[in-house]
């Protein structure tokens, strides 16, 4: 007969491993609450286990395995987690279920505990836990998030003081990698501008040179019509052929000039 804590278990499809199963060929003890679960299934998740249930087959052959110093909530969290329900990773069961699989060796669970934190924040605690139970994905994203702080920023933080010598090192070589690769922005960028400002430079020469074409025609006595061409005196405004002649220069002049020289 059901209890009502294992009907309850039963309608969100969670198994109660408080209650005896037929098929369950040995009982851990935690907490002095018996789980009966099953030497198979569990020996294919964890080495640690498999060895456990071998070692304990052949020296005393006994169905109970007391398991000191756990919690039965934690415990009971990683057989959901492990056993076909495959109950969520979450923020509540997260560490306690990496240093459990880090115990008992599951990589599985360490692999499911590494993609929830990968969908959080990547902060210093994230990478704490990437440095402890080695989550590689998890530590390169960290870096990445911890070399966007400034060192001041960074040493505020309370995690700080947790971070191994590697760790830092990385972080600090990343910063480094990150000012090199803005140097080198910048280094370009420089050399686009300069690049830019030359042909400005260049421009605004050949259009002063251009203008100055054009002053000077007034000046420039063979510029005029065919009658005052020998004259020395000033330019004569009266002369209907002399400005025409003027004219004509310098729409020609102009017609050299770009109209628009900025986009
Ligand atoms: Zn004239």
């Amino acid at each position: 007969m059901a209890t009502k804590k294992a009907q309850l278990q039963q309608g969100n499809n969670l198994r109660d491993f408080t209650q005896r199963d037929e098929l369950s060929d040995v009982t851990l003890i935690v907490q002095g609450e018996p789980l009966y679960v099953h030497k198979v299934y569990l020996a294919e998740w964890s080495p640690v286990w498999r060895a456990m249930f071998v070692a304990n087959f052949r020296e005393k052959s006994a169905q109970e395995i007391e398991l000191p110093g756990k919690e039965l909530e934690q415990m009971v969290e990683l057989l959901h987690c492990i056993y076909p329900s495959q109950k969520a990773i979450n923020e509540e069961n997260v560490h306690f279920l990496l240093e459990l699989a880090e115990e008992y060796q599951i990589e599985k669970i360490k692999q499911r505990c590494e993609v929830f934190l990968l969908s959080g924040n990547t902060d210093l605690e994230s990478l704490l836990l990437a440095q402890r139970y080695c989550l590689d994905k998890l530590y390169t994203k960290c870096i990445e998030g911890a070399t966007r702080l400034t060192l001041e920023d960074l040493e505020k933080c309370d995690e700080f003081q947790q971070l191994e010598p590697r760790t830092l090192n990385t972080i600090y070589k990343s910063k480094i990698n990150t000012m090199r690769d803005y140097a080198s922005y910048i280094k370009e960028k420089e050399v686009a501008m300069e690049k830019e400002c030359n042909k400005v430079s260049r421009e605004r020469d050949r259009i002063q040179s251009k203008l100055q074409t054009v002053k000077m025609l007034w000046e420039t006595p063979s510029k005029r019509c065919y009658r005052h061409m020998g004259n020395t005196a000033m330019f004569d405004f009266s002369c209907r052929e002399c400005n025409e002649k003027v004219y004509r220069e310098i729409k020609k002049l102009c017609s050299e000039l770009p109209n628009n020289r900025i986009n």
